[in-house]
């Protein structure tokens, strides 16, 4: 089944109890045992299994292309699952240019942890094969990145991983299933942050791991996400269930409104620069075009002609776009990066990012060239 199809029916059916179309909402924390002793209903107790859970991650799985996915509390529940998951002195390998919140948690969480975090630079197959120890157990891959939107060769680090016995995991946030579907390309489990596209209208916070196949890491994850407690409520797995029926329009749409934005501002005199891989002029473009089956996304970001000044003035004055920090929801944000990730941070002080909605895009580009020409 195509992707729009399972978007609205993986993972559903009307109520059988009542003949309810839209999904109900079990809250129940726990479930009745039949005199036997047994559950054959299959559910116990929420935080082990929950009816709405199993839903969105049944639906997840189908829509990856994967065997099993899990739900979580976030997208770094998931990321503190993996590496929770991992043994002492064992290798992790993450782009250098990695979304900051994973290197915060890596670095200052996992602090006294006996793990060996490195990072390289994953545009880069040699300087990645150059990085794998004996003990690397994890290559970690987000394309495109954030925020310079560099593309990464899925298949080409896939090899790589399954050369050296490591796992590899891509952070699919920014794309999605609709646009990209690294199982696809030999990548053994993809997260997502289902904060953004995924629940779509910035009011749920979820995350999600997905495997091709079974494997030692998916199952301690499990078992962490089952007994360690990070899961999501039945609301939250309802309302991301409930967001992803529309997902494949949302996605199709903020993605081709992103590359009309691209083009605009190329040519707009007070931008020096625009990161989006649609464009032709994109260093990977035509590797992104390969792995990007669906679009290009809905990521834009660019440089301000000046600094620091420049593009917090131009963020100012936007009236459409709103200055918040996050991704994938039906309206636009725009944020300066540097700022949000602090003074640690290597993003350009002139950086805008821009995560481009469901509006229509006359009306986006209207904002932003009052904005830009002020
Ligand atoms: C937001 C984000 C995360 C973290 O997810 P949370 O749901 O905020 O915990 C991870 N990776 C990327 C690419 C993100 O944008």
């Amino acid at each position: 089944m195509k992707i729009e199809t399972l978007a609205v029916h993986a993972g559903r059916k009307v109520d059988p109890a009542t003949g309810a179309v839209a999904q109900p909402i079990h809250l129940s924390t726990t479930f009745e045992r039949d005199p036997d002793g047994r559950w054959p209903r299959g559910f116990t107790y929420s935080r082990e299994e929950n009816p709405n859970r199993d839903s969105l991650e049944y639906c997840l799985a189908a829509l990856e292309g994967g065997r099993r996915a899990l739900a979580f509390a976030s997208g770094l529940a998931v990321v503190t699952a993996v590496v929770q998951g991992m043994e002492p002195g064992d290798h992790l390998l993450f782009p250098d240019d990695v979304y900051y919140g994973l290197r915060r948690l890596v670095g200052e969480v996992f602090e006294k942890w006996r793990i060996d975090a490195g990072f390289v630079d994953m545009t880069d197959l040699e300087a990645v094969r150059a990085a794998i120890k004996p003990t690397t157990r994890l290559v970690w891959v987000e394309t495109p990145s954030n925020p310079l939107l560099k593309i990464c060769d899925l298949a080409g680090i896939a090899a790589i991983a399954r050369q050296a016995n490591a796992i590899s995991i891509c952070d699919g946030t920014f794309t999605t299933p609709v646009l990209q579907r690294p199982l696809d390309f030999g990548i053994d489990m993809v997260m997502h942050s289902t904060t953004k596209y995924i629940g779509g209208h910035s009011d749920v916070v979820g995350g999600a791991l997905i495997t091709r196949s079974d494997n030692y890491l998916f199952e301690r994850c499990r078992k962490s996400q089952r007994t360690g407690g990070a899961i999501p409520s039945p609301f939250d797995c309802w309302l991301t269930r409930r967001g992803i029926d529309t997902l494949p329009l949302r996605v199709k749409t903020q993605s081709a409104n992103a590359a009309r934005i691209a083009d605009f501002l190329v040519q707009h005199k007070a931008v020096e620069q625009v990161n989006y891989p649609g464009l032709a002029a994109h260093p990977r473009h035509e590797l992104a075009a390969k792995q990007m089956a669906g679009g290009f996304g809905g990521m834009v970001s660019f440089h301000v002609k000046g600094g620091r000044k420049e593009a917090m003035e131009a963020a100012a004055r936007m009236r459409l776009f709103i200055r918040a920090t996050s991704l994938g929801g039906t309206h636009s944000l725009i944020e300066h990066r540097a700022s949000v990730e602090g003074p640690k941070s290597k993003t350009p002080q002139n950086l805008l990012r821009a995560s481009i909605g469901i509006e229509h895009s006359d009306d986006l580009i209207a904002d932003l060239d009052q904005a830009l020409t002020s």
